[in-house]
Formats: C-alpha cells, structure tokens, sequence
C-alpha cells in the first residue's frame, strides 16, 4: 500500500499562492494583453467624453489612438459592449474574443482572490475575536447590504503618519491636515517591529491582513518601504499600498512596486483624482507596470461610486441647505468607505482603537464605529491595551448588567405564523423559533434593557430561562442587536 502524505495549505498561503498564479499561469503575450484592456478599461470608467464619444459611435480606433491606447480597438468591443458581451459569452465565441475573454477571467480571479483574503482574516485562534468580527460581519451585512460584499474586514490598519496632505474633497473619513510622520528611527523601528509582533503572536496569521493607511496616504512617509519591509519579515506578508500621491515621491513608488513583484500577494491600489493625473500617471508607468495596480477612478466624471461619509456626507448636508446641487454627478453608496473590523493603529500618536464599518450617520459621520481607544509607549502596553479591548467589548455571550437593543436602523416588523420580522432598506431577516419572539424584542425595543431585567421578566411569565437564553445568543450572534454595559446608578 502507498503511503499518502497530507499536505496543509494555509489559508494566507492559499492567498498568495492564488495571486502568484494569476501570474505564472499566463504567457507574457497574455498579460500584455490584460495589461493593455486595463488601460482602456481606466479610461473608460474615468474619462467622460471618452466614453461618451465611443457610445456615441464615433471611431474606436481614431478615439484610442488620440489617447495612446495601443489597442485594437474594434476587439474590445465586448469590454463595454454588455449586449455584445452576452452574446458571445452565450456563445462561447472564446477564440474570436480572446482579449474580452482574457479580461473578464482576470476580474474574475480578482474578485476570488478578494473573497480569500475576507477568509485569511478569519484564521487566528484567538477565539472572541474572532468571534467579534463574525458579528461584525454580519451586522454589516444587514446595515450595508450589497456594499458589505466588497469589504474583507482585515483586523488592523496602522497609520504612519498624523493627517494627509492630500486633502481629497470626497475623503470619506475625512482625514484631518498633515500634522507629521512617524520617521524611521532607532527607536521608532523598535516600537514597529515590537507592534508587529504583538499583533502577529496574539492574532497570527490574520495579522497579515494589515495594511499601513487609513486617514493617512503612504506616500507622506518618507520611510513606507522600511515599514512595510519589516511587516513582511514579522508578520510574513507584504500589506497592501493604496495611494492618492504615487507621483509625489516616485521613486519611493517604484521602490514600493519592486516588493510587491517579490511577494506577488496582493494588489496595490492608486487613487486617480483627476483626469490630468491619470494622463500623467499612464505616461509615467507603461500599462505592464500597472498590471497589479488598480487604478481607483474617483475624479469627476468617473463612473466609479463615492460613499455618502466623512467630507461626502457633509458637504451634502451643506449643500442642501443652502438648496444646491450636492454632488459632482458621481454616483453615491451606502455610506463607508471603511473596512477594518479589528484595530486603528497611529503611530504617531501611539493610540490604539477598536473599531469596525457601519453606514455613516449623525453618530458615526466616518462611516465606522469606535467600540474603544486607549494609549500606548511600548509594545507591552500595546499587548495591554488590546487585552483589555478584548476583554471589554468581545464576552462570549451577553449576561447581567448588559443592555441590548435591536440595532437602529431596523424596523421591527409584525409577527406572521409565530415568525417576527426585521427589515431595513436591505434586508428582511426573520427570527423564529421561539414562541415569544415578539414579547422579548418588544421588551429590548430600540431603548434597550438589561439580559438581567429580560431573564427576570421573561421567566417570571413562566418562559424556560434557557430559550430566552438561547434566544438572546442568537439576537447577539446574528448582530442584531448592540450592547453596551449599563451605567452605574448615581449615589
Ligand atoms: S481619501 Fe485618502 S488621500 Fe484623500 S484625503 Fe482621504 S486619506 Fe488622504
């Protein structure tokens, strides 16, 4: 008999491995020609008259050759054709529409790829926060709706800086003025690295989904390749780049390009902010170079959708006071543009915060929530502080003194054959199971009540502790309701 030996792919080496692939696995005529549909794809989703022109049915050809587009242009019909590209994917026409085809595997492996990296922030043994974020996920699930698809929830983001110096009037956290960076000295390379390997020993191979930005642009650190090439050594994964500047400093840009063709883990992301820096950005970088960049099409015009948050949401409120127009003619989405479900780290200002996305509102105008924060100076108060976070804000189940309260953007709906329903604009999620539902959530309602006050009332109707129990799992599982503890009572 053969022996068989199991091999064990880790989930983060499933990740990088899957991108590596989408590499080695195609000619270099192959991605040239992938390279090159991106290229006519950006200016596509970015330049208005462009697009307008070519579906107005001016030439393909004449309107790609006037931007430097070296594409056969009648080929790539399909790319923003939707009729024609129904067709001869019904039809299989692969051979005849190699590019199209050759584009459209391509998104397709990168959307896959997003879904694994969604996964390899799950993998870490420490338990409640992992089962935190889980209920985090799925409260965004129901609050987002289809924009929660796109969101990965990695556990932490490290800021290097204080504020950016980009200033977008779209920025949807709002980032504050450019007050300093967090430069690469001896002892700041320590009170990193030591970061680095809290977050990797307590979180281990989640911690990989860090990356080092946030209301901060990595361009505005002069030392960012340092920062992130100790994130590689430490937690074993090079973080992904997303930048608004990747002109500012670029050689830094190339520098930081060149690691990620070693690692070849994930892609990086350049913020496009008007039309005239994507001009300047496709003569700086030949479309091959580009190939793992995505290009983020928020400049006017674009068809790229802008999130209702930070400076969005309240230039809106602005402008509609004053009855004007309140947007540039992008099209608007569920407010967040945030992802991380875990820790906001600053360096500059060493503060730790937990937090996690929601839709922006009066409470949370930047689009996500902040369970805590706290302070630290060296890597064992930072040890500090995240357990006493997740001591905090992540119990198993909810008991006593906490107040639960079905979450405010859900409507409590009617009871129909002993199901009670709850809805927002989303989703209609229905809980049953338990005769009675409606009594315990019209007891919690939206101004809440301690587990304690519900076990008390509930069970003195005669109700078995252990279903009202089980019941309020659920609800706390399923992210329908939020928590707090109850203050104590003034003396
Ligand atoms: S969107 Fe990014 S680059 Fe623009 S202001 Fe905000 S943090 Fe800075």
């Amino acid at each position: 008999m053969a022996a068989t030996q199991e091999t064990t792919t880790l989930p983060g080496q499933g990740a990088q491995a899957f991108f590596a692939s989408m590499f080695a696995s195609r000619t270099d005529a192959e991605l040239e020609s992938i390279a090159s549909t991106k290229r006519f794809f950006e200016r596509y989703i970015g330049d208005v008259r462009f697009r307008e022109a070519l579906q107005a049915g001016e030439s393909p050809q004449a309107l790609c050759d006037a931007r430097g587009l070296a594409v056969d242009a009648e080929r790539l019909k399909p790319i923003w054709q939707n009729d024609l590209w129904q067709t001869i994917k019904d039809e299989g026409r692969q051979e005849e529409w190699s590019e199209a085809f050759l584009w459209a595997r391509w998104v397709g492996q990168l959307l896959e790829h997003r879904d694994m990296l969604k996964e390899h922030a799950g993998h870490t043994d420490e338990g409640r926060f992992s089962a935190w974020r889980r209920r985090q996920m799925n409260r965004t699930d129901s609050e987002l709706g289809p924009r929660n698809r796109s969101i990965t929830h990695p556990i932490v983001a490290y800021e290097l800086t204080k504020g950016c110096t980009v200033g977008c009037w779209f920025c949807g956290i709002a980032a504050e003025e450019y007050q300093g960076a967090f430069p690469y000295t001896p002892d700041n390379a320590a009170l990193w690295q030591g970061v680095l390997e809290v977050m990797h020993a307590r979180f281990g191979e989640a911690s990989q989904t860090g990356f080092c930005y946030w209301a901060t642009d990595p361009m505005d650190s002069p030392d960012y390749d340092r920062f992130i090439t100790d994130h590689w050594n430490i937690v074993g994964w090079l973080p992904q780049t997303t930048t608004a500047a990747p002109l500012k400093d670029e050689a830094l840009t190339r520098r930081v390009m060149a690691l990620f063709d070693q690692a070849l883990c994930v892609i990086n992301r350049f913020s496009v902010i008007s039309l005239r820096q994507l001009d300047t950005i496709h003569a700086a970088f030949t479309p091959r170079e580009l190939l793992a960049v995505e290009l983020v099409m928020q400049n006017k015009g674009a068809l790229t959708h802008k999130a209702v948050a930070g400076r969005v949401r309240s230039r809106r409120e602005q402008l509609q006071e004053l009855g004007r127009e309140a947007s540039d003619g992008s099209q608007l989405d569920t407010g967040t543009i945030a992802c991380v479900s875990g820790f906001l780290i600053n360096m500059v200002e060493r503060k730790v915060q937990l937090v996690s996305p929601c839709a922006a509102s009066g409470r949370w105008p930047l689009g996500y929530r902040i369970y805590d924060q706290g302070r630290f100076e060296t890597p064992e108060d930072f040890a500090d502080q995240i357990e006493r976070m997740i001591d905090a804000h992540m119990p198993e189940g909810l008991q006593g003194e906490a107040v639960i309260r079905i979450r405010d953007d859900l409507q409590i709906g009617n009871v129909e054959d002993g199901a009670l329903h709850l809805g927002n604009d989303f989703v209609k999620h229905t809980v049953s199971g338990f005769p009675f539902i409606e009594r315990l959530v019209n007891l919690i309602g939206k101004d809440g009540a301690t587990v304690r006050h519900v076990m008390e009332r509930m069970s003195g109707e005669g109700e078995d502790v252990f279903a009202i129990s089980a019941m309020i799992q659920e609800l706390y599982d399923s992210g329908l309701v939020d928590w707090e503890l109850a203050r104590p009572r003034a003396a």
